[in-house]
C-alpha cells in the first residue's frame, strides 16, 4: 500500500473521530481549524474529477461545499428567496473537488428543476 495512502486512512480515522466528539453546530475553533486542514489534504489526495458524479456528492468534500455555499446563501433560494429544500447547484464543473463560491448556486427543489430544464443538461445536485 502507498504511504498517502495509508496517511489517507488515518486522516479520515482521526476526522470521523473528530467529528464523533463534536457538535457540528458549535465547531471549537481549534478542531475545526484541525477538521478543516484535514480536509484540505484529503481534498488534495482525492481525485474528484474522475470518481463517479453521484460518487462525488457522498463525499464529505461536497457536502461542505454544499454547507458553506447554503450559509452564505442565508439558507435562501437565490432566486426565489424560498426557505424550502435547498439544493446546491454547479454552474460549472471546472473546478470540481476545489469549487469556489462562485462556482455553485442554492437553489430550491422548483428553481432547480427550472434551471435544469433551462440548461437541459443531467440533473445533478
Ligand atoms: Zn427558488
Ligand atoms: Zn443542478
Amino acid at each position: 500500500m502507498r504511504l498517502s495512502k495509508v496517511i489517507k486512512q488515518c486522516l479520515q480515522q482521526i476526522k470521523s473521530e473528530l467529528e464523533d466528539q463534536i457538535d457540528v453546530n458549535s465547531f471549537a475553533e481549534d478542531v475545526s481549524k484541525r477538521l478543516d486542514w484535514i480536509q484540505d489534504w484529503l481534498d488534495k489526495s482525492t481525485d474528484y474529477v474522475n470518481m463517479p458524479y453521484k460518487e462525488y456528492l457522498k463525499t464529505a468534500h461536497w457536502i461542505r461545499v454544499s454547507i458553506l455555499a447554503k450559509e452564505a446563501a442565508n439558507n435562501k433560494c437565490q432566486l426565489c428567496n424560498s426557505t424550502g429544500i435547498l439544493h446546491t447547484h454547479h454552474r460549472t464543473y471546472q473546478n470540481l473537488g476545489h469549487e469556489k463560491l462562485g462556482d455553485v448556486i442554492v437553489l430550491c427543489q422548483a428553481c432547480h428543476e427550472k434551471f435544469h430544464n433551462m440548461v437541459a443538461e443531467a440533473p445533478n445536485e
